[in-house]
């Protein structure tokens, strides 16, 4: 069995990750767990696939393995796809979810209910050792609502109500979100991908 590192801390993104790669041999395991020393890595591209292919390739780099990174956020019509790649520090510097779910609920005030489509997008990319990767996009539409509901989940997910529901993604249970989700859709993708190499 194949050890791959996921770049990113989030439990909850490396238990959907696990999900995919456990049918291709491999175990995830985490930046801690691979001994890698901490290091910020600057998420300074312009796109998720930048940002994502950028983190992957870092702790590749400083590992020799293959490593999975996701880069995700929140594009919101109204605001000309913004937050985008700055969704994780919206706010600001010192930011946290409930900061930034303010600040996009104060620029969307007032904004009528057809205005405030919205939709998740999550890049995912694995750089393997000899230095070629792959990367799969996935996108999950839905609209903005004016108060938060629900408490699963994280970031802007009481804020966003998929298309097809009547329930913010902090509504709805883990396994439902996962069913319909940018990242189950990226992950999707990248299940493909990899049944392409093998
Ligand atoms: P990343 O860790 O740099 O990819 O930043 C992703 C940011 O986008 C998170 O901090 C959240 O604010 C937001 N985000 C991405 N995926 C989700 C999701 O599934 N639900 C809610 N917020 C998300």
């Amino acid at each position: 069995m194949e050890t791959i590192i996921a770049a990113s801390k989030n439990k909850n993104k490396i238990a959907e990750i696990e999900a995919i790669t456990s049918k291709f041999d491999m175990k995830v395991i985490s930046r801690d767990e691979a001994g890698i020393p901490p290091f910020e890595i600057e998420e300074d591209g312009e796109t998720f696939e930048e940002n994502s292919y950028k983190k992957a390739l870092e702790i590749m780099n400083a590992s020799g393995k293959t490593t999975i990174a996701d880069d995700s956020g929140l594009m919101v019509e109204h605001l000309g796809g913004a937050p985008g790649v700055y969704s994780a520090r919206f706010a600001g510097v010192e930011c946290n979810d409930e900061k930034n779910n303010e600040k996009l609920l104060t620029l969307m005030e007032g904004v009528p209910y057809k205005e405030r489509r919205a939709t998740f997008v999550s890049v995912i990319t694995m750089v393997f050792p000899d230095g070629s990767h792959i990367s799969a996009r996935g996108e999950c539409h839905g609209h903005i609502i004016d108060v938060p509901e629900g408490s699963n989940g994280f970031g802007y997910d009481p804020l966003f109500v998929p298309n097809g529901f009547q329930r913010t993604f902090a509504q709805l249970l883990p396994e439902e979100k996962n069913r319909i989700s940018h990242r189950a859709k990226a992950l999707q993708k990248l299940e493909k991908l990899l049944e392409e190499r093998k």
